[in-house]
């Protein structure tokens, strides 16, 4: 598809211009309030040293708009390596004295696939936290073909009633913008039996197991009032098929990706903040399951944007907001300019093919 060979090519190209990280520069981990299923709690986000995501270190380029793979090793790291980066980040903050913590575990791509992150490392970095009782809830992230009924039996035997999230990247519900826009390599279909999946091993076996849909904003070749529309509609969808937490995340450019080129060509631009505003206070009134946005790069050049005035205080009231789950309620005079722009939104979308964009 050509969708794949554009984003093989300018993988390529990043891969040439970048050194592949070292597993202890991949390793991070912050910590702070996030809502958790037991509302609002403190939460360890880990990165865990990887390869890289499968998706994009194979033929298809990986997705549109992600970089994750560019700070990544792109070579198998020893579960030994693994396992001394992980514990040296949670020995970095101060969490024994909390009554329940929620812990968040990034492999910059499937935590369930054992080839990015091998079963030993797997297992003995879920032992570890099963030895602490105040986890309370463990987040990862995977795409649907590795939601397994085997790899989960073998975690919930070692983490026994703890909760456990898996996250997936759905993006959309829409295939056509999935499959050619995003390049995901996956359909609505396959998305579906991983969530129905979870939800029988939950009433089979008993298994404290939720699901959370990514749903991402703005998808290149796609206007503001498209982007909004599929967006809420996504929500809904997960919403009837069971998922149990969403997160919104609304497009920021990273480099070495299809989207940053068609940004620097002027052919592409993130989404306002105010059509990410609209989406989570539609889906919060909406749609009953709990929903959050992601603020990461907001304001910024390469973010989503308002104006100057708005943009940081807007980007505190989401956070704030996230927390609660409440309507966000603001006002700013570039909002008149975004109305305009989803109104006459047609007129900014590119009807043109993929491969006829002059992208050199
Ligand atoms: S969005 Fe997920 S599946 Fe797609 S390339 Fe990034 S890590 Fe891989
Ligand atoms: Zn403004």
């Amino acid at each position: 598809m050509e969708i794949e060979n554009l984003c093989k090519e300018i993988r390529s190209r990043a891969f040439e211009r970048k050194e592949p990280k070292t597993p202890e520069q991949v390793g991070a981990s912050w910590y702070n309030d996030d809502l958790t299923y037991d509302g609002v709690s403190k939460t360890l986000f880990i990165i865990l040293p990887t390869p890289g995501c499968s998706w994009a270190l194979g033929d298809s380029g990986g997705c549109t708009m992600c970089s994750y793979v560019s700070d990544c090793t792109l070579e198998p790291i020893d579960s030994e390596t693994i396992l001394k980066i992980f514990n040296d980040h949670l020995s970095r903050f101060d969490i024994e004295n909390e009554d329940k913590i929620s812990v968040k575990l990034f492999a910059s791509g499937s935590f369930l696939n054992p080839y990015e992150l091998p079963i030993e490392a797997r297992d003995e970095i879920l032992t570890t936290l099963a030895n602490m009782d105040n986890v309370s809830e463990i987040i990862v992230e995977s795409r649907p073909e590795y939601v397994k009924e085997e790899y989960l039996d073998d975690i919930f035997s070692i983490i026994g009633e703890r909760l456990f999230e898996v996250s997936i990247g759905l993006e959309t519900s829409n295939d056509y913008t999935r499959l050619n826009k995003i390049n995901k390599g996956f359909t609505l279909k396959d998305f579906k039996d991983a969530v129905k999946l979870m939800q029988e091993l939950r009433d089979k076996k008993g298994y404290n197991l939720k699901s959370k849909a990514y749903i991402f904003v703005k998808p290149i070749l796609t206007s503001e009032s498209q982007t909004i529309a599929e967006a809420i509609q996504t929500a809904k969808d997960c919403e009837a098929m069971g998922v149990d937490r969403l997160s919104v995340c609304p497009a920021t450019i990273h480099g070495g990706t299809v989207i940053e080129r068609l940004w620097r060509k002027g052919a592409y631009q993130p989404p306002w903040i105010w059509s990410c505003i609209e989406i989570i206070n539609t889906i919060r009134s909406e749609v009953s399951i709990p929903a959050l946005l992601d603020t990461s790069g907001f304001g910024s050049r390469r973010g989503p944007y308002n104006c100057k005035k708005c943009n940081k205080d807007l980007k505190h009231m989401i956070i704030d907001c996230n927390l609660t789950q409440s309507i966000i309620e603001y006002d700013c005079e570039c909002k008149s300019e975004w109305l305009a722009e989803v109104k006459n939104a047609d007129m900014n979308q590119s009807k043109t093919k993929i491969k006829h964009i002059p992208l050199y």
